[in-house]
């Protein structure tokens, strides 16, 4: 399974950048995971539109979903990829979002994609990508984080969450984990996001072997987020960098040895 980045900033993005939103592929099979801000322009530097097997988003704050109009605009107006794309996000996520559009914008929208709901505890199967949704703690709208397992490797991304237990479930054991890290340490911090000390501890807790810190405010200086998160989990610890690319593959204990 491999992991683009295709956006890392969190909230809105900073000079060139995106808001979060990640290409996950495996075999062939391409999910656009959360589509912020900038996103569907770099997802095009790595596949063509009429490639993705399906859209997944966290929840319905705008730097995580934004994009999917414009890509609804190509497909369905441009012909660039077949109608009824496999759609799934929490609910009341398309009612929000419909109101970016007319109401023949939401009609035809709803040619374009095949909207599928889902909360925690479901599962869904994209081609060899298996899906298990958990309940987030978040603010405002439903939000869930995903788990994702294929060849034998599993990742798991939260959205946007606040600490809590569940994060730590869906992360059990995992490859990688992107965890949001919105605060540091000195931030004055609110119980809808994550520092990179929780997410951190959140990994440890959860025995994840490596992890990926996005959604940093662009207004923080990186390094910081990522010294922070290293007093509390011993595993590799990376940053978002959009167009990066991971390679999650299962990882044994000599692996991840010091
Ligand atoms: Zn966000
Ligand atoms: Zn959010």
């Amino acid at each position: 399974m491999e992991l683009t980045v295709l956006g890392s900033a969190g909230t809105w993005p900073g000079p060139g950048g995106a808001t979060c939103g990640h290409l996950l592929s495996h075999e062939g099979t391409h999910i656009w995971l959360d589509a912020g801000t900038g996103t569907f322009a770099r997802l095009q530097q790595h596949i063509d539109i009429d490639q993705i097997a399906a859209i997944v988003i966290t929840h319905g704050h705008t730097d995580h979903f934004i994009d999917v109009v414009p890509a609804f605009y190509a497909r369905h107006y441009g012909g660039m990829g077949a109608p009824n794309l496999p759609f799934y996000s929490p609910d009341g996520f398309v009612e929000g979002m419909s109101m970016l559009t007319s109401e023949n914008g939401r009609n035809v929208m709803a040619e374009a994609y095949d909207f599928r709901t889902v909360g925690g505890g479901d599962v869904f199967d994209v081609g060899p990508l298996h899906v298990t949704a958990y309940t987030m703690t978040h603010i405002g709208v439903n939000a869930v984080g995903y788990r994702i397992e294929a060849g034998g490797a599993v990742l798991a991304y939260t959205g946007d969450s606040g600490p809590c237990e569940e994060v730590v479930e869906m992360s059990r054991d995992a490859d990688l984990m992107v965890a949001e890290a919105t605060y540091q340490d000195a931030s004055n911090q609110a119980f809808f996001h994550m520092s990179a000390t929780q997410a951190a501890q959140h990994a440890a807790a959860a025995g994840a072997k490596r992890l990926l810190l996005t959604h940093i405010l662009p207004t923080l200086d990186r390094e910081i987020s990522r010294d922070e998160a290293a007093v509390a989990f011993d595993g590799v610890i990376d940053l978002a960098e959009d167009d990066m690319t991971i390679e999650v593959v299962p990882m044994t204990a000599t692996e991840i040895a010091p």
